[in-house]
C-alpha cells in the first residue's frame, strides 16, 4: 500500500484564480496542469491520498474548502478530504468547526508562508488547540516559496518544536521536509513524538534529495517520514519513481547508497494509520 499524504486540489475556473497566477502562490504552469479528472486519475498511482486546497487569502489562494470536498467525494474510498484554514480571516473557527463537523475533515493544512500567521501566533494556537482536542492531525507547509509578501521566518521549522512541546498529543506533518532547512527539520522531529514530516517536492533537486534522504539515514530518522507527491506540483507516479530512482543521482561515485529497505519503508508507511485517521 502507498499512501500520498499531500495532493492539492483547486478548481483551475474558480474566479478566485485568474490565468494569470504568477503573482500568486500558484505558478501558472501547475493551474494549468489541474482538474478534477487530471487530480483523479493522477491519484489512482496510489492506494489512497489526502486531498487539500489552501485558504490562503494574502497570497490570493482563495480556495473554498466545499471545493475540495467535491473532488473528494468522486472517489471518498480512496480520497481523504483535509480542511484549510486561513487563520487572518474572520470566522477561522467557525469554518473549522463546519468544515470538520459538516463536511468531516479528516486533518488541518496550514501555510503559515502563505497565510501570514507566525506558527506561534495565538490564532495558530488556537487552531492547534481545536485539532489536538479533536484528533486531527495537522499538514503544514514548512519551505521556502516563492509568494512574496510574509517573512520567509514564519517557514521555519524550529518554531514547531515549541509547538510540539506545547501540544504533545497534537500530531503534526511538516512538509516538504522543510527545504531548504531539512537539518533543522530533522532535529525537530526527531526529538518530538507527535512530529512527523513528508518527502514530497523533493525528488527534482536531486542533489538536496540524495542529501536529505542520507541525512535521514545518519540520523535514524527516516521511521518519521512519509510518503507525498504535491500533486499537480508533481504527479504521485513521477514521485513514486523519483524515490525509487534515488541511487542513479550518486551512480559509480563511491558515495553510500540509501538501501532498497529504507526507500520501500518510506514509500509504504501507513502515514494515516500513524495520524490516527485511517
Ligand atoms: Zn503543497
Amino acid at each position: 500500500m502507498i499512501y500520498d499524504i499531500h495532493t492539492h486540489y483547486w478548481n483551475p475556473e474558480d474566479t478566485s484564480l485568474t490565468s494569470d497566477t504568477s503573482h500568486l502562490g500558484i505558478p501558472a504552469a501547475a493551474n494549468r496542469k489541474m482538474s478534477s479528472d487530471r487530480h483523479f486519475e493522477e491519484t489512482k498511482a496510489v492506494d489512497r491520498a489526502v486531498v487539500f486546497g489552501l485558504r490562503a487569502l494574502k497570497s490570493s489562494m482563495n480556495i473554498p474548502n466545499d471545493t475540495v470536498k467535491k473532488q473528494v467525494d468522486r472517489a471518498p474510498e480512496r480520497l481523504i478530504f483535509f480542511t484549510s484554514i486561513d487563520p487572518t480571516e474572520k470566522g477561522y473557527l467557525d469554518e473549522l468547526e463546519r468544515t470538520h463537523m459538516d463536511l468531516h475533515a479528516k486533518g488541518i493544512k496550514l501555510g503559515p508562508i502563505y497565510q501570514g500567521a507566525h506558527p506561534l501566533d495565538r490564532r495558530n494556537l488556537e487552531i492547534y488547540a481545536y485539532a489536538q482536542k479533536h484528533n486531527l492531525p495537522i499538514v503544514i507547509h514548512m519551505a521556502t516559496t516563492y509568494a512574496r509578501g510574509v517573512p520567509l521566518d514564519y517557514a521555519r521549522p524550529f518554531y514547531m518544536d515549541e509547538v510540539a512541546i506545547k501540544f504533545p498529543d497534537l500530531k503534526m506533518v511538516l512538509a516538504h521536509l522543510g527545504h531548504p532547512w531539512i537539518g533543522e527539520t530533522i532535529a525537530v522531529i526527531r526529538r518530538n513524538p507527535n512530529l512527523y514530516a513528508d518527502i514530497s517536492a523533493l525528488y527534482y533537486r536531486p542533489w538536496q534529495f540524495y542529501n536529505a534522504m542520507q541525512l535521514l539515514v545518519e540520523y535514524g530518522t527516516w521511521e518519521k517520514v512519509f510518503f507525498g507527491s504535491d500533486f499537480p506540483f508533481t504527479t504521485p507516479q513521477e514521485s513514486i519513481d523519483g524515490i525509487r530512482n534515488i541511487n542513479h543521482i550518486t551512480g559509480n561515485s563511491g558515495l553510500p547508497r540509501i538501501s532498497d529497505e529504507i526507500i520501500d519503508e518510506i514509500l509504504c508507511r501507513n502515514s494515516l494509520g500513524i495520524l490516527g485517521i485511517e
